[in-house]
């Protein structure tokens, strides 16, 4: 489908009608039993723009479980609070080409993880956020909350205990990493407080708007309050540059290549696009294709960029 429409909430609107799955499609993953209840034609689309505007359509409102979307928010707020630089020689900024459990490379890398944002990687900056003020999950929820300047962001405390029952992979790759001496707070914990942040619950309209500071140069948008800066315009082209390396599992190439957006996805169904200068983009539908990128939501993104010529390159 090609949208024709002129402004951007008929656009909107217009995606939603294209995009909405008429019945279940793909798959949800069966690691986290909670992500199989959710109502299968479920589409919500929104986007924040750097001036500060947000247009949402369909179930914008809705929240939902941002899993791995979550590493963007635990990865900058640890850069953040990384004072003494030491971050980066923890984990790698390099595309991993397997899948975002896999343990195969850890040994490889001698426990460096290839990038933040396999689950190795975000085990590692979990780790450092623990390390830094304690209480991981905790802060990356109140820096959600206050990106987006909403309450409404919170942990689903059923989801996280459902997915910690199944936590066998997450808790191996934890182990293997304190073995090379890269985890340092203890194992379960980590994983804990990883899983705890993987189970926030956010709206599209709620992440769009905590997503603008990657769009703006780390600048909040005005819903933050004052005006305040997440992080310094390089440490945001950085993340930026590896949402579009490493950000759609294995599927970043053809993500690159489709919408040519930075993004971010997560086995919940949503993603969060960043057209830098311009806005971010969040849209959410349960089901999966192969690589865990919801189907809708990426069809939904390609249509949305080729449509405003928002691609970056
Ligand atoms: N909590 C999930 C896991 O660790 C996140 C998966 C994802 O969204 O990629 O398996």
């Amino acid at each position: 489908t090609t949208a024709v429409a002129t402004g951007m909430q008929e656009l909107l609107e217009e995606l939603v009608v294209a995009h909405r799955p008429r019945g279940p499609v793909g798959s949800v993953p069966a690691s986290i039993p909670h992500l199989g209840r959710v109502e299968p034609t479920s589409f919500g689309i929104a986007v924040a723009t750097v001036g500060g505007d947000v247009y949402a359509a369909g179930d914008s409102d809705v929240p939902f479980s941002i899993q791995s979307i979550s590493k963007v928010f635990s990865l900058a707020l640890a850069l953040r609070q990384d004072s003494a630089n030491t971050l980066w020689r923890r984990v790698l900024r390099e595309p991993s080409g397997t899948a975002f459990n896999s343990l195969v490379q850890l040994e490889a890398e001698s426990g460096i993880p290839r990038n933040p944002f396999i689950n190795a990687g975000a085990l590692v900056v979990t780790d450092v956020l623990q390390e830094q003020r304690g209480d991981a999950r905790g802060q990356v929820l109140a820096f959600v909350q206050a990106l987006s300047g909403s309450s409404e962001p919170a942990i689903d405390g059923a989801a996280a205990a459902g997915e910690l029952e199944r936590s066998s992979r997450n808790l191996a790759l934890a182990n293997f990493l304190a073995d090379f001496g890269n985890l340092r707070c203890d194992v379960r914990q980590v994983v804990e407080h990883y899983v705890g942040h993987c189970s926030i619950t956010m709206s599209c309209r709620d992440l769009a708007r905590a997503g603008t500071f990657l769009a703006d140069g780390g600048r909040v948008g005005p819903w933050a309050g004052e005006p305040w800066s997440a992080l310094t315009a390089e440490q945001t082209r950085r993340i930026n540059s590896i949402m579009l390396t490493c950000g759609l599992y294995d599927a970043a190439g053809e993500f690159a290549y489709r919408v040519g957006l930075p993004g971010k996805s997560g086995v919940g169904g949503g993603i969060m696009a960043v057209a830098p200068g311009r806005g971010t983009v969040c849209v959410w539908s349960p089901g999966l294709d192969a690589k865990g990128n919801s189907v809708a939501g990426a069809a939904a993104l390609a249509d949305l960029s080729s449509h405003l010529g928002w691609s970056v390159f």
